[in-house]
C-alpha cells in the first residue's frame, strides 16, 4: 500500500474518526496525527508507525498486530468510499485538526533543545570567558557560603544573590527547610551540612525563604488534627510545626495569605535554630568559623532580606 503522506495523514484520522465510533472525540486523533507528524519524518518506517500510533488510539485495538492492521486500513478505505457522508465529515475535521495542530506545532517545546542551547550560551558566556574561575574549580572548590533554598522555580540563588560556581554550597527543598539532626531520617541533608562544614569550612550557612511559598502555605494548611493527605510533603513540612504554632499564637486571626507570609520568615528561623542540633554546626559557631545567616526573598516586590540571628551560644552540652 503506497502512500502519499498526505494521503497517509488522512486516512489515520479517518481511521482514528471511526475506531472513536465516529464521534467527535478529538484527543485520539489528535494522538493519532501528532505521532503521525513526528513519524513523517522517518522515511520507510513510516506506515509501520503510523499504525501502531492508530491501534494506541483506541484501546479496543490494542495488540493488534501490524497485519491486522493492514486489514483493518483495508476496511476502512472500502468502508470510507462507501460512505459519502462519513469521508466528508472526517475530511472537514482533518482540515480543521490538520489547522490547529500546525499552530500548536509552532509552539512545541523540545526539552532537550532547550537545554543544548542553555549550555551551549553558558559555555560561550561563562566558561570560555574565565578560563582562570574554571581552570581552579576543575582542581576544587571552597565555597564561603551553603545555602538551604526552597526548590521554587522562581527563586534559584545563583540568580537571586548572583552566585558563581564555586560560591556556594546548596541544598534545596521544599520550603527550603533545615530538619533537626537525625541520621535515620534526614541523613541526606546531614550528609550535606556534615560535608560542607568538616570538608569544605564553609564561613556561613545562609537559609532563604521566599514569598508565595507552596509548601509553607502546605504547612498552614495541614488540619490541627495533624492529619495528612500526601506521601512526603506534609511530613516534611511538618519540619517547621514550630513557626506554624508561633504564627498561629500571635496573628492566627489574620488571613491565610498573612499568616502564610510570617510563617516563612518564621520558618527560617526555626530553620537556623535547628542547625544547632548538628554538634559540627555548634562548634564552628564557637570557634567563630562559622556563622548563620537567614535570609527572605521577596519576588512580589524585587526585595530581599538578611539577617543573623544571636542565640547566645552556650557551651555545646546546654543545646
Ligand atoms: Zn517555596
Amino acid at each position: 500500500m503506497n502512500l502519499q503522506p498526505s494521503e497517509l495523514q488522512h486516512l489515520i484520522l479517518i481511521c482514528g474518526l471511526v475506531f472513536a465510533g465516529q464521534a467527535p472525540i478529538i484527543t485520539p486523533i489528535c494522538i493519532v496525527v501528532e505521532r503521525l507528524t513526528l513519524a513523517i519524518t522517518m522515511d520507510g518506517k513510516l506506515r509501520k508507525r503510523m499504525m501502531f500510533c492508530c491501534c494506541l488510539s483506541n484501546t479496543s485495538r490494542e495488540g493488534m498486530g501490524n497485519e491486522s492492521c493492514d486489514a483493518a486500513m483495508a476496511g476502512l478505505k472500502k468502508l470510507i468510499s462507501e460512505k459519502g457522508d462519513l469521508k466528508a465529515m472526517a475530511v472537514a475535521r482533518i482540515e480543521q485538526v490538520t489547522t490547529e495542530l500546525k499552530a500548536v506545532d509552532n509552539q512545541l517545546f523540545n526539552p532537550v533543545e532547550r537545554m543544548k542551547t542553555g549550555f551551549i550560551q553558558f559555555k560561550k558566556e561563562k566558561y570560555e570567558k574565565n578560563p582562570a574561575l574554571f581552570g581552579q574549580l576543575a582542581k576544587g572548590q571552597s565555597p564561603k557560603f551553603m545555602v538551604f533554598a526552597c526548590s521554587d522555580s522562581r527563586v534559584c540563588p545563583s540568580h537571586v544573590l548572583n552566585f558563581q560556581p564555586g560560591e556556594a554550597f546548596m541544598v534545596r527543598n521544599i520550603a527550603n527547610m533545615v530538619p533537626p539532626y537525625d541520621q535515620t531520617r534526614y541523613s541526606g541533608i546531614g550528609a550535606a551540612i556534615e560535608y560542607a562544614v568538616l570538608h569544605l569550612k564553609v564561613e556561613n550557612i545562609v537559609v532563604i525563604g521566599h514569598s508565595c511559598c507552596g509548601g509553607i502555605r502546605g504547612l498552614m494548611s495541614i488540619p490541627d488534627d495533624g492529619s495528612t493527605s500526601t506521601d512526603f510533603i506534609e511530613d516534611w513540612v511538618k519540619i517547621c510545626l514550630p513557626a506554624k504554632a508561633t504564627v498561629k499564637s500571635e496573628c492566627g486571626s489574620l488571613p491565610l495569605p498573612e499568616q502564610c507570609s510570617r510563617c516563612e520568615k518564621e520558618a527560617v528561623n526555626v530553620s537556623l535554630g535547628n542547625l544547632l542540633t548538628y554538634p559540627f554546626v555548634r562548634d564552628g559557631l564557637m570557634k567563630k568559623t562559622l556563622a548563620l545567616k537567614g535570609g527572605y526573598y521577596d519576588f512580589v516586590n524585587g526585595s530581599i532580606e538578611l539577617w543573623g540571628l544571636d542565640f547566645g551560644l552556650a557551651p555545646s552540652h546546654s543545646v
